[in-house]
């Protein structure tokens, strides 16, 4: 049944494209505006990542407009971590203790024009590039637009308006500037940037590495990581400081000091990067942010997606988010009775402890990629968390599980409950409480009653 309201979404990234393609199906008018060009037409980069891992809450998005079975083909499976050495020794750990619990590394544009192209087929969605948002009038529901070959502006009216125009979102700026203290709003970058770099397909064109894992080189302070692509090259990525430390993005300024740095601490990823001295200086570093904002809703518009809450990268989980914010969206829309206004405003509420809880979990895990998954304490740890959750699959879940593999766990719960597991079972390893003599029965069902005892702040010793 098509609705009389027009919904004017402004940003046809992953999350603006699943958000129009629900609310098509839904029967709204839709109208989706992009400022970059059509990247079905005309070769783009990715713009933020060259490829993604998609795991169970964006899955859920997925399924939600019906596309699972579209995007199959595109997933490589990565069924753990493998950890690379300096000296070139290599584990894998498992995500998870269950069978059939993986993330997927898939193409950012693969996925954005699968979306894309089901948004074709509908009657009531009309798709715009290379129209770039300058204004927008929160209360009215319109919106201005410049194209980039012309100068002139035009606007759009319509009955309301999303914001999925990504971190640097020209709406939520339209917030912060009407609203003044009554928006709060934050944006804290690291010291950190990212630049992405390749492993090319080998001499006999297979994957140069293991292909169903996600890689990591964790070196302290820095790390590289390395994600399969189809066409069995590795999108290899970067994290390294700005400044200080021994080397730096600012200090690698020649191809000699690139290869050194590379020679020292990823010997093994250097022997598989032909191309480094040149990726290194033509590839962009770009920053690393937290964007948080508070209220998401103002006037007849709403913030989504990166819009309301970009997150670092390190739980694989910002586009996953993003598409879990379509799906309780929809949710809400359906328990409002397609009461646009007051699914903005429950919604808002409702989603944005969430949205805290992953970006707080995202900032936590750059800790634990770059440093702790090499510890022998932390190894420990996940064997026994990984033993847990193959004798008791029912029973146990990590907090990557919680967050990673969970639909119906909300993101607060899972730090929540994650969080005190954590230091319950790094508490009791440290103190030798948790050993090979007991059954992995009582080993549960002590950690269970200390991680209770952490939830409720009465923690036992100190981790
Ligand atoms: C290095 C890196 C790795 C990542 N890895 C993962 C991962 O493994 N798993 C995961 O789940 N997430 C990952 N993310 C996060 C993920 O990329 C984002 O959360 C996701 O792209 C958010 O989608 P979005 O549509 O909200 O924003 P975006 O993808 O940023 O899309 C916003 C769109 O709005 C358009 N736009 C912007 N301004 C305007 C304007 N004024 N007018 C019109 N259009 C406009 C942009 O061109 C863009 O197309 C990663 C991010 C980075 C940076």
């Amino acid at each position: 049944m098509l609705k009389t309201e027009s919904v004017l979404i402004i940003g046809a990234g992953l999350c603006g494209s699943l958000l129009a393609l629900r609310l098509a199906q839904r029967g709204y008018q839709v109208t989706l505006v992009e400022k970059r060009e059509d990247m079905r037409t005309v070769a783009l980069s990715a713009g933020r990542s060259i490829n993604l891992a998609l795991s169970n809450r964006g899955l859920k998005g997925i399924k939600r407009v019906g596309l699972e079975h579209k995007i199959e083909a595109y997933c490589i499976p990565m069924l753990g971590r493998m950890l690379h050495d300096k000296e070139g020794h290599t584990q894998l750990s498992k995500y998870s203790g269950r069978d059939g619990e993986y993330i997927n590394s898939i193409s950012r544009s693969g996925l954005n024009k699968i979306l894309l192209d089901e948004l074709d087929t509908f009657k009531n969605v009309d798709l715009k590039f290379n129209h770039s948002c300058v204004h927008v009038d929160l209360k009215q529901a319109h919106a201005s637009f410049k194209t980039a070959d012309s100068n002139s502006e035009y606007t759009i009216e319509a009955d309301v308006i999303f914001g999925t125009d990504g971190a640097g979102s020209v709406v939520r700026q339209q917030m912060e500037k009407e609203r003044g203290f009554l928006f709060s709003h934050s944006q804290n970058f690291l010291t950190h940037g990212y630049k992405e770099l390749t492993f090319p397909p080998s001499a006999e064109s297979e994957y140069a590495a293991e292909k169903g894992a996600l890689h990591i080189w964790p070196r302290g302070e820095n790390m590289l990581i390395a994600l399969p692509n189809q066409d069995k090259s590795f999108t290899v990525t970067l994290f390294l400081a700005y400044e200080g430390g021994l080397n730096n993005f600012n200090s690698l300024t020649t191809a000699e000091s690139v290869e050194d740095y590379f020679k020292t601490d990823y010997p093994d990823a250097l022997a598989l990067m032909p191309n480094l001295g040149t990726e290194f200086f033509e590839n962009p570093t770009a920053p690393l942010g937290t964007v948080r904002c508070d209220p998401w809703t103002y006037g007849k518009a709403l913030l989504m997606g990166d819009a309301s809450h970009a997150i670092v990268p390190f739980y694989g989980q910002g586009m996953n988010a993003s598409f879990e914010d379509v799906v309780e969206f929809d949710d809400i829309l359906e328990e409002s009775n397609f009461d646009l206004k007051t699914a903005f405003k429950v919604f808002s509420e409702s989603r944005k402890p969430n949205a805290d809880a992953i970006a707080d979990l995202a900032l936590d895990n750059f800790h634990e990629m770059k440093s702790h998954t090499a510890q022998d304490l932390f190894l420990e740890k996940r064997k026994l968390e990984l033993a847990l959750e193959k004798e008791f699959p029912k029973e146990y879940f990590s907090k990557y599980s919680l967050v990673t593999f969970s639909e119906e766990v909300s993101y607060k719960e899972a730090m929540d409950k994650g969080r005190a597991q954590d230091k319950a079972i790094l508490g009791l390893l440290k103190h030798h409480k948790l050993n090979g003599d007991q059954s992995l029965r009582d080993q549960l069902t002590l950690i269970q009653k200390v991680s209770q005892q952490v939830l409720e702040g009465e923690l036992l010793f100190e981790v």
